[in-house]
């Protein structure tokens, strides 16, 4: 390995004195002595330049698909090294909303091109999984031991790497905590292109720092994720308010019950804002069927807006007899409108794929490949009542182009240490504003409405903090991390010092000669 690397910083000498310092050089470079591919080909390129959000759109120079870490290592030692810089971002499966994953004039590295590396130890309970691995193969993987990841999203065709770099949440995060307070080591490319490994016990500024560290810190390659024994079956829950604070009332107290037995708690509270009736079958998840018909109508409040509580309950076959039992004594602590119970029963692979059921479906009709200018926060406990009134009942009007999420967290489940910011109460609420523009003009109104309700917040003095955040200045970033900007501006510093890693997130300029203004 180490007179494999002589050569290669040998070759790369010489090629740069040869081919100089044009854009090209560096991935001319990197064909040399790599497991995997470097690709300028037009389609390659074009993907890599594209993301979810189809909001924005920066072509890198070219894209890699890795064959090992130490290729990455590489590539980044690379861009590192070189006179004239170039930036690097990890692409997980481009479900960005504004081009957080892509890398203008840089080189893109396809994470997920490279499949199925989950290694399960059963006996410590844990998984070790390639970054670019795809959430639904670490559960296909884990199931074959009876075993299951404790903390999820609420889809699965997300990338490991992805999702860790942001916090990966779900209903389950009130009891879990999000997916990255459930890692126990990771392997992670930094900026200056050394493969580290990092926990609790080794280099552990670097493993808090990368964990909701928005990519900024170094590329994930692997990643050694906590298990627990799998259920085999979920009791699926919707009832329905038209009370807000009766509403927030009862997903508090369920959230409180965090850290009880199963016996005592729901193992997934989350929620859900109806303020247009054509919604209540959004595309998360089909649920209310015609043979247990809503009525909406003649439930809406005054102010014309529902809420809906959703909870699960998970049980093994062990357990079955007594389940429905269990969930009645909960249910009846609860104060939503009566007989407005809807239950499903499922797999548990079916309840957590249930989103990808209504992608199949929203896919066959064209209506997946849209732009979607979504807008996720998290709205502090004491004022959530407020952005009810103002948002949900006042700038939405009674057409929301999409689903509207809305559950509380806890904070004492986020580790403090992670780059991950929420604001500072200890319970607050995630608001998802999970929209599809079908043309532009919807596209315009959407993104005004979103505009419309930060200043919202800003002139109520609402201190939401955006997750997912999509930021254009560095003032804005600085006020994002509050009291984190000096620890991770530091931390930028001293593992990518030529700020090469995720450009697309705009915090930092790369410096970099191929870079411009326009790159912040
Ligand atoms: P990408 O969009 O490819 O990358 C995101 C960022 O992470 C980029 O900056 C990229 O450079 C960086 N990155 C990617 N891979 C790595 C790596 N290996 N190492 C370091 N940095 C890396 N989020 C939730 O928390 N809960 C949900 O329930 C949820 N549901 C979603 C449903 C849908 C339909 C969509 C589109 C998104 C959802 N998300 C959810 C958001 C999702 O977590 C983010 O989009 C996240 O970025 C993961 O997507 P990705 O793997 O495609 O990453």
């Amino acid at each position: 390995m180490a007179a494999t690397k002589f050569v290669l910083a040998f070759a790369i000498c010489r090629l740069m004195a040869t081919v100089g310092f044009t854009t090209v050089a560096p991935v001319d470079l990197l064909r040399l002595g790599i497991e995997g591919r470097v690709s300028m080909e037009r389609s390659d390129v074009k993907k890599a330049s594209a993301d979810f959000g189809k909001l924005t759109r920066e072509e890198p120079v070219a894209v890699m698909e890795p064959g090992s870490a130490e290729d990455v290592a590489r590539l980044v030692a690379a861009a590192y090294e070189s006179a004239q810089g170039f930036t690097v971002s990890a692409r997980g499966h481009g479900h960005s909303i504004n081009g957080q994953a892509q890398a203008r004039k840089g080189v893109v590295i396809e994470m997920s091109s490279r499949k199925r590396e989950v290694r399960v130890w059963k006996k410590g309970r844990y998984v070790d999984v390639w970054g670019g691995e795809l959430w639904i193969e670490v559960l296909t993987a884990t199931l074959e031991y009876g075993l299951a990841p404790k903390s999820w999203t609420d889809y699965l065709y997300l990338s490991v790497g992805g999702t860790l770099s942001n916090a990966g949440i779900s209903g389950q995060t009130f009891n879990q905590g999000p997916q990255i307070s459930n890692v126990y080591e990771l392997d992670v490319v930094t900026g200056k292109g050394e493969l580290l490994t990092c926990s609790e016990e080794r280099n552990t500024e670097l493993f808090h720092a990368v964990l909701g560290g928005l990519g900024q810190f170094g590329i994930i390659m692997r990643a050694r994720i906590a298990l627990e024994p799998a259920p085999h079956r979920v009791r699926w829950i919707r009832v329905l308010y038209s009370n807000f604070s009766a509403f927030t009332e009862d997903q508090e107290f369920l959230i409180s019950l965090h850290g009880r037995p199963a016996k005592e708690r729901f193992d997934y509270v989350e929620g859900f804002v109806i303020v247009d009736e054509g919604l209540i079958n959004n595309w998360r998840s089909s649920f209310f069927s015609p043979s247990n018909p809503v009525k909406i109508e003649s439930l809406k409040s005054d102010e014309g807006v529902l809420y809906c509580l959703e909870i699960t309950k998970n049980y093994h076959q062990d357990n079955a007899d007594t389940i429905d039992q269990e969930i009645e004594g909960m249910l009846e602590k609860l104060d939503f409108i009566p007989k407005t119970v809807f239950t499903t029963d499922l797999t548990y692979v079916e309840f957590l794929d249930r989103v990808h059921t209504a992608e199949v479906k929203m896919r066959s009709k064209g209506l997946w490949e849209v732009p979607h200018p979504w807008l996720n926060l998290f709205v502090p406990r004491s004022r959530v009542a407020d952005f009810d009134k103002g948002v949900f009942k006042g700038i939405l009007g009674n057409k929301t182009s999409g689903p509207i999420l809305i559950y509380p967290m806890n904070k004492n489940k986020w580790d403090q240490r992670s780059s991950a910011v929420t604001p500072e109460e200890e319970v607050f609420y995630v608001v998802a504003f999970l929209r599809s523009a079908v043309d532009s003009q919807a596209l315009h109104i959407l993104r005004d409405q979103n505009r419309q309700i930060l200043s919202f917040c800003h002139d109520a003095s609402i201190k939401v903090k955006q997750y997912l955040p999509h930021y254009t200045t560095q003032e804005e970033w600085r006020d994002h991390f509050g009291d984190k900007w000096d620890r991770f501006s530091h931390l930028k510093m001293q593992y990518d010092p030529r700020r090469i890693l995720a450009s697309g997130q705009r915090i930092f300029k790369p410096l970099t000669t191929t870079s411009s203004a326009s790159d912040m």
